[in-house]
């Protein structure tokens, strides 16, 4: 419940900054306030969680303390030293804060996600050189035309739309990581948009100043974007102080994600970025930026590439996954009745082509029900697998048996004629585990029949061998006989 107090007075403290008198003191103090009651609201949440889990928040919190100190030392070097030129001793301050959130945000995925997920990394980038682009044409190249700024001051101008960009790309890496998405997660998420928002604020805000048209002074519309980043700096303490921080940090039990409508749209829209921005700049007239396009969409292409070969490839694994399952039994691992059904016309086929025998059988477990009720349905389970494994290892390689249905199973043995045959069966009867016995059918092709009435006639040997007596092996007579 400490999440929801703090949310109550994070209301009314970003409520009475609106109303704050107009004096430069007065605001700077209560956004510093409002950073570091944030800061202390983290490391209060961090405490509460486990010590393993607390290196996230400890970054989120360091990355604050220094934003929001930032704030007080703008005014203190404004006032009384006069620094207004760039870098001021604030902007260090100011910037810190995008790698220390980006440290926290690449600690907190790697916790999430058992595994490194490059479809995910491959999302991230995309959106990241999209961005990237807008940032370059419209923030970060331009400031190359003015010659009057210093070097440091141009480079801490840059940095700003660069660390933007950082955060950018770890919030949908983050956003596209598996695990809880209780509310911790979507306050941290909520925390980030709002520096993304308020920092894309203040570039629209300096452009529009470029134009002429002068918002920044208006206090109707400075507060309130001023606000935007206390309540981002809010977001991230109440985040840590919820009951759910617990469990942002925990391995995924849920896969990441997979290409929802919202993912797809972002991707689509980011990878669309290069040619809308080229297509401005042609109907402006002129084409500043050329290389930029030619090298951010290049990435793209080879980007979206990248992500589709690694699609492809997750569904080609699938399907073999999925067809081995459809083919193989659950139980004893064996081929099944289906991957039977698809070997047998397929070994007649080479025994008629290379003119060689081909013997198949048909095993049925004596007695197995009895044996069931004796020792109970598990070790009945057991047993399948254990005879079924001890049969597999006294055959030959090129031999398949198959489980055909409950506790009949299947033996094709290319190559084999009655006598091989029979030698084969004797082996594998003898290591049936657990004293028991099996009974079989043996059949050799005649060279013509089908696969089924080859089976029917190892069939009906089986029903000879049960009739006999059981643990036994019976030869099928002759076809059509
Ligand atoms: P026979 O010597 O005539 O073959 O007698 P039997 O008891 O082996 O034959 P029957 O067909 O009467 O019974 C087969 C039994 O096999 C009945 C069924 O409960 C059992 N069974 C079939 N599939 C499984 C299985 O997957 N696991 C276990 N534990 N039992 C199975
Ligand atoms: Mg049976
Ligand atoms: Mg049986």
């Amino acid at each position: 419940m400490a999440s929801a107090r703090f949310t109550v007075v994070a209301v009314l403290a970003v409520a009475g900054y609106q109303v704050l008198p107009d004096t430069g003191w007065w605001t700077a103090a209560w956004q510093v306030a409002i950073g570091w009651a944030a800061t202390a609201a983290i490391l209060l949440g961090a405490r509460r969680l486990p010590r393993a889990d607390r290196l996230p928040w400890w970054c989120f919190a360091t990355g604050i303390l220094l934003n929001a100190t930032g704030i007080g030392v703008a005014i203190v070097s404004e006032e009384y030293f006069g620094l207004v030129d760039l870098p001021t001793p604030a902007d260090p301050l100011f910037l810190s804060l995008y790698p220390a959130c980006a440290l926290g945000l690449a600690v907190l995925v790697r916790r999430r996600d058992r595994r490194r997920d490059w479809t995910a990394l491959i999302d991230a980038a995309t959106i990241t050189i999209g961005f990237g682009l807008l940032a370059w044409v419209y923030v970060i190249a331009p400031e190359d035309a003015g010659d009057q700024m210093t070097r440091w001051a141009h480079a801490t101008q840059v940095a700003y739309p660069i660390g933007d960009l950082l955060l950018i790309g770890m919030m949908t890496r983050l956003l596209r990581s598996g695990g809880s998405r209780g509310a911790s997660f979507w306050w941290i998420t909520g925390g980030l948009a709002a520096f993304l928002i308020g920092d894309t604020a203040w570039v629209v805000l300096g452009n529009l100043g470029d134009l002429g048209v002068a918002l920044e002074g208006a206090r109707w519309f400075r507060r309130p974007l001023e606000s935007v980043f206390l309540v981002a700096f809010l977001l991230f303490g109440i985040a840590a102080l919820h009951a759910d921080a617990r469990r942002v940090a925990t391995r995924a039990e849920t896969p990441p994600v997979r290409l929802g409508p919202g993912l797809l749209a972002l991707l689509a829209g980011a990878s669309l970025i290069a040619p809308a921005l080229l297509g401005v700049q042609l109907e402006a007239g002129y084409v500043r930026n050329g290389w930029a396009f030619v090298f951010g969409s290049a990435a793209l292409f080879l980007l979206v590439v990248s992500r589709m070969a690694l699609l492809v490839r997750e569904v080609e694994r699938h399907a073999r996954q999925v067809r081995d399952l459809a083919r193989s039994d659950e139980l004893t691992g064996l081929p099944n009745r289906r991957a039977w059904n698809d070997e047998l016309p397929r070994a007649l086929e080479r025994a008629r082509r290379d003119r060689t025998p081909v013997s198949v059988a048909i095993l049925d477990l004596d007695h197995f029900k009895g044996f069931n009720d004796a020792h109970g349905h598990p070790a009945g389970d057991r047993l399948l697998k254990e005879a079924s494994a001890a049969w597999h290892a006294t055959l030959r390689e090129v031999d398949v048996i198959a489980r055909y249905g409950g506790e009949e199973f299947v033996v094709l043995l290319p190559g084999a004629d009655a006598g091989e045959g029979r030698q084969a069966l004797d082996r594998a009867l003898a290591v049936t585990p657990l004293g028991q016995t099996f009974s079989a059918g043996l059949a050799v092709w005649d060279g013509i029949e089908t696969s089924d009435e080859l089976l029917q006639r190892a069939d009906a040997a089986l029903y000879e061998a049960k009739a006999a007596g059981r643990n036994q092996i019976s030869q099928a007579s002759s076809a059509a006989a």
